[in-house]
């Protein structure tokens, strides 16, 4: 057994969750371990849509442009009826965008092909998760994490200071600390399966049987690649054929066509759906992220997107409380995160009854642009406000122009790991410039020039208010001119102390 040298974070589990937190602390220069049980990356599609919150997510990691380009809409479903009719609807709501929800449409992207993209970024920065090496014991004290880890080479013990157990739904950070996972189990067991096959057009997403658990079967063509998806409840106890002869045998007998035939399987599984949510995010120095937080049927698509944007809030955190910001930030993780996975939680369960009846429709609700941290301690407002932009929600975007006459946008002026301070139509500065914090001034003699007033129509602010926004995109204080003084006090509480 070797003891290596602290690192700040230990990541448990390099699926969506445990990559965008690396890549998270890579691009601020924390030092972190990501490692991953598997010897080889997930093969599956499971998690393949991709919502406009993701998507502005996405856009500040550096990877959206990516990602749209090996992936593609969601095609429109076509459901076969018992009396041999066919009909057909649009899966998603379509919107077009605006300035300032430049993404309306979800996106469809295997998980494999957007884990792809994350690895590739993360090693961009320099990091690689570490395949064949699981997580098997650890044990905390005031001043770090001591961590036991099994690998190809045999035992290894590391300290750090922070453990992170993004080890999905199963797991084996939150059973070791004992964090109730209260729920309930909903009687539906499904498969999913990534197949090739022949007999079905690569146009349309095929729904057979909706409405019907016993009978409902749907097959989609997976974008960016060659493969379709089945999804169907199956009964919830016995064995399941998941061969390519069990699943064209099972078509057959829920689409009642002979000519529907499977090739391959490349990854297939059968699962029971429950809908949970962890007592605690955060024990000490060790913290859930993603599915081991939270788990819910696929209804929706929400849990590939929920387990990012869990990522996306604790990254900034860690690595400003690593750097000397008071620990109290760390809380405001779970203070944030857990009430939006327990709404989430009913969203794909009232999704999973509608499924059940056949008149699924998924429109904003899922779109996670409303999300947003307005109880949350770090959000401040002076004075309060009661109307238009409040703290705690998501930044809108703006297209703007920058003094030197180019076109921009606010999301460009976000992009990356600092803070953004923005005055609107501000006399002078409200504040000594520091490191990690960037200050424009938008107005007519600002370095910004509001030329549509697509600023002023999103964020609803009087002459001489500042708008501080986060790393992570969402608004942290609103302050009116007079009352910049209350800036200083809430960076220093985030470490941007002048
Ligand atoms: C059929 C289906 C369809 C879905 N559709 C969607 C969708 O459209 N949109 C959406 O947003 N979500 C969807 N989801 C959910 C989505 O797949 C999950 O929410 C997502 O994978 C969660 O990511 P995660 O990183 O938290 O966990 P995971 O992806 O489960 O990754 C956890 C990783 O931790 C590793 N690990 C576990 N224990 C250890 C250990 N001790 N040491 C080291 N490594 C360990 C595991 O091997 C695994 O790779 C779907 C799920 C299913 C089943």
């Amino acid at each position: 057994m070797t003891e290596n040298s602290t690192v700040d974070v230990l990541i448990s589990g390099a699926g969506a969750a445990g990559l965008t937190l690396a890549i998270e602390l890579a691009r601020r220069g924390v030092s972190f371990r990501l490692i991953e049980k598997l010897n080889d990356p997930f093969r599956g599609s499971r998690g393949k849509g991709i919502q406009p919150r993701s998507q502005e997510v996405f856009e500040d990691l550096g990877i959206l442009d990516r990602i749209v380009a090996l992936g593609g809409a969601y095609p429109r479903q076509r459901e076969y009826r018992d009396d041999g009719s066919v009909s057909e609807s649009d899966a998603v709501v379509r919107e077009e965008p605006t300035p300032a929800e430049p993404y309306h449409l979800p996106l469809m992207v295997p998980q494999f092909l957007t884990e792809g993209v994350m690895r590739e970024r993360l090693l961009e920065l320099g990091h690689r998760p570490q395949f064949a090496s699981e997580l098997i014991g650890f044990e905390q004290d005031e001043a770090g994490v001591t961590a036991r880890l099994k690998g190809a080479s045999g035992e290894e013990t590391i300290r750090v200071c922070w453990l992170v157990g993004a080890d999905g739904g199963r797991s084996f950070v939150r059973h070791a600390l004992d964090i109730g996972f209260p729920g309930k189990t909903l009687g539906v067991r499904a498969i999913v399966a990534d197949v090739i096959l022949k007999g079905l057009d690569r146009d349309a997403w095929h729904r057979f049987g909706d409405g019907d658990m016993q009978r409902q079967i749907a097959i989609c063509p997976l974008a960016g690649t060659d493969l379709f998806q089945i999804q169907g409840p199956i009964p919830l106890d016995g064995e399941v054929d998941l061969s390519a002869a069990g699943l064209t045998a099972l078509v057959k007998e829920r689409t009642g066509r002979n000519d529907i035939e499977i090739h391959s399987v490349s990854w297939a599984s059968a699962f029971h759906m429950n809908a949970r949510l962890a007592d605690r995010y955060r024990l000490g120095r060790v913290f859930l992220a993603g599915d081991a937080a939270h788990t819910h049927p696929p209804t929706g698509g929400q849990g590939l997107n929920t387990s990012v944007q869990d990522a996306y809030n604790l990254g900034w955190k860690l690595a400003a409380v690593t750097a000397g910001a008071p620990d109290a930030l760390l809380d405001s993780y779970e203070e944030e995160r857990r009430p939006v996975a327990a709404t989430m939680l009913g969203l794909a369960t009232n999704l999973l009854d509608a499924m059940k009846r056949g008149d699924i429709r998924r429109g904003r609700e899922v779109h996670q642009l409303d999300i947003g941290y307005p109880s949350s301690s770090f959000a401040l407002e002076k004075p309060e406000r009661s109307a238009g932009l409040l703290a705690g929600d998501r930044a809108p975007d703006a297209p703007l122009r920058g003094a030197g006459g180019q076109p921009t946008r606010l999301f460009e002026l976000f992009k990356g790991a600092h803070w953004t301070l923005l005055g609107y139509e501000v006399e002078q500065a409200a504040m000594q410039p520091r490191p990690g914090l960037h200050i424009h001034r938008i107005g007519r003699r600002g370095d910004i020039i509001d030329e549509g007033g697509h600023f002023r129509d999103a964020y609803g602010l009087a002459s001489g208010d500042w708008v501080l926004v986060r790393p992570d995109g969402y608004v942290g204080a609103i302050v009116a001119s007079g009352h910049a003084w209350a800036l200083e006090a809430y960076l220093a509480n985030v470490g941007l102390a002048a």
